[in-house]
């Protein structure tokens, strides 16, 4: 996509939707969302439950990897995300051994901005006039920091860093501080709105979301999960086995070098349909080279990437050939991906978006000098979560959903 925008030096760059996060030893404005360190609560006396950060395999505390501020206008509770990986050498590739957290806080004032949005209609209207040309406008990321570049407001510039910017001009910042109903908390002002209209993407997954809420027809019947605790909660200790090096997040939309154009986003699995008549495994190698070249061939863009945020687009594949990779490779549209998940634990619907992931530079930052054939193996973590409030709260108003999370393993090649 073109950046039309005559008089700046972002001419030479094409800017896609997808916000990355970059390591910072030094704050950019963001306090809360971090990589590795220790985990802060969205309320102070409610820390997570033990258990939700434990190793399925060895039933071990795991590590911290990244603690995400993840507020964003389709809901109106603050919301955090944690990910946690356990470093024990024999739980790699295992189950459970990475798991991500949502940590949901509903607040007085968000309960009300939830029965306005509730009360007002749904106004099928035709889509708001477009932003200026932007083939192929997924823009979630965009949608979350309303004054960025490249959206109708090619005037403004050099991109705005939404990590910097504090909570006035910063929209609704995923990434940004003062999460629990500080005065800077975009959630708390009904009236901040996208400054822009909202993608046609972006308004049907708003629309199926507010619509199912309406329950205006006759709701399918959702069989209740079983709860995932059982028993009293297990108290956070008061001092972590091992926690990594914490690392402040800067935010940038991502670049892309205009002579190396976006690869292509989805590839032919199976181009003649007689893959299996000649030479199936070479194809078969030479298809997950593609999906890995084309993550490495982003990636290279941009190499001090540790994640990489767009609620409800597509994730980077690193692999087709694996689990996460077989569930979300021919997956062409976002609004899609909750089809392929299991369903919510919390909510019992398949309405989970993607929303984030962390990129394999995290594990070299992350590790430092300790990083050595021990280290953690994963190419990427992939993230989807749901928007559903949890079922069960406490005195605080906070309660936690565990979320999808599709590890895709470094490849041994
Ligand atoms: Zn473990
Ligand atoms: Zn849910």
């Amino acid at each position: 996509m073109a950046f039309d925008d005559s008089d700046s030096e972002i001419d030479d760059f094409t800017e896609t939707s997808v916000l990355l996060g970059f390591p910072e030893t030094e704050s950019k404005g963001d306090d809360v969302s971090h990589l590795g360190g220790v985990p802060t609560w969205l309320h102070e006396s409610s820390p997570a439950d033990a258990r939700l950060a434990k190793c399925a395999s060895c039933n071990k505390l795991m590590s911290l990897l990244l603690q995400l501020n993840g507020a964003v206008p389709e809901s109106p509770h603050d919301r955090m995300f944690y990910v946690w990986g356990c470093r024990s050498k024999t739980c790699r590739r295992k189950p459970g051994s990475v798991r991500a957290i949502r940590c949901v806080r509903v607040t007085e004032s968000s309960k009300q901005q939830q029965k306005e949005k509730e009360n007002s209609p749904v106004t099928p209207a035709p889509a708001p006039a477009p932003p200026p040309p932007t083939p192929a406008t997924p823009l979630a990321g965009n949608m979350l920091f309303g004054n960025g570049p490249g959206l109708g407001d090619a005037g403004a510039g050099k991109p705005i860093n939404p990590f910097s910017t504090g909570g006035a001009s910063a929209g609704v910042n995923p990434f940004s501080s003062t999460p629990a109903g500080g005065p800077n908390n975009p959630l708390s002002a009904p009236t901040q709105k996208p400054a822009f209209p909202k993608s046609p993407t972006t308004e049907t997954i708003t629309k199926s979301f507010s619509s199912a809420l309406q329950l205006n027809a006759p709701p399918p019947p959702v069989q209740e999960p079983e709860p995932i605790l059982y028993g009293p909660p297990e108290p956070w200790p008061t001092e972590l086995q091992h926690k990594f090096p914490h690392f402040f997040l800067d935010a940038e939309l991502e670049t892309l070098e205009p002579e190396k154009p976006l690869p292509e986003q989805r590839i032919e699995i199976d181009e003649s349909g007689d893959g299996a008549t000649s030479g199936g495994a070479e194809v078969a190698d030479s298809k997950l080279d593609k999906v890995f070249q084309r993550f490495a061939d982003r990636v290279a863009q941009n190499p001090e990437q540790v994640l990489r945020y767009e609620r409800a687009s597509l994730p980077l594949l690193y692999s087709d050939d694996d689990e996460a990779g077989k569930l979300l490779k021919d997956v062409k549209d976002g609004s899609m991906v909750g089809k392929r998940l299991p369903k919510c634990t919390n909510c019992g619907k398949k309405e989970r978006a993607f929303e984030f992931q962390l990129m394999p530079h995290a594990i070299t930052v992350l590790e430092g000098d300790e990083m050595s054939f021990d280290g953690m193996e994963w190419g990427t973590i992939i993230v989807a979560t749901c928007l559903c409030e949890p079922r069960v709260k406490d005195a605080n108003g906070v309660g936690w959903v565990e979320e999808w999370v599709g590890v895709q393993w470094e490849a041994q090649r």
